[in-house]
């Protein structure tokens, strides 16, 4: 009985971390996919946020918070808007 539940208890274990893995793939997957900053500015020409009109947004890296590949993100509402490469990382 003993054993069971060991054995249960590391099929959860299991699952679950199979399920927040496949999660986080799939926001790096739809955060790689995000349009360009001239592509996504030629698409909605006013600045704000296109879910919410908001003009605060927040930046971060795609993979860490030095990467060059940096992520645009409505501030109030969270909608992650575009992508771009640091002109820095160009050089
Ligand atoms: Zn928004």
């Amino acid at each position: 009985m003993d054993i069971l539940i060991s054995v249960i208890i590391i099929c959860i274990f299991f699952i679950g971390a199979f399920v927040v893995i496949t999660i986080h793939s799939r926001q790096m997957k739809a955060r790689r996919a995000l349009p360009l900053r001239h592509l996504y500015l030629q698409q909605h020409p006013s600045t704000g946020c296109s879910r919410c009109a908001s003009t605060e947004q927040r930046e971060f890296g795609l993979d860490d918070n030095q990467d060059p590949k940096r992520i645009i993100a409505c501030a109030a509402c969270g909608k992650e808007l575009f992508q771009f490469v640091r002109d820095d990382a160009l050089a």
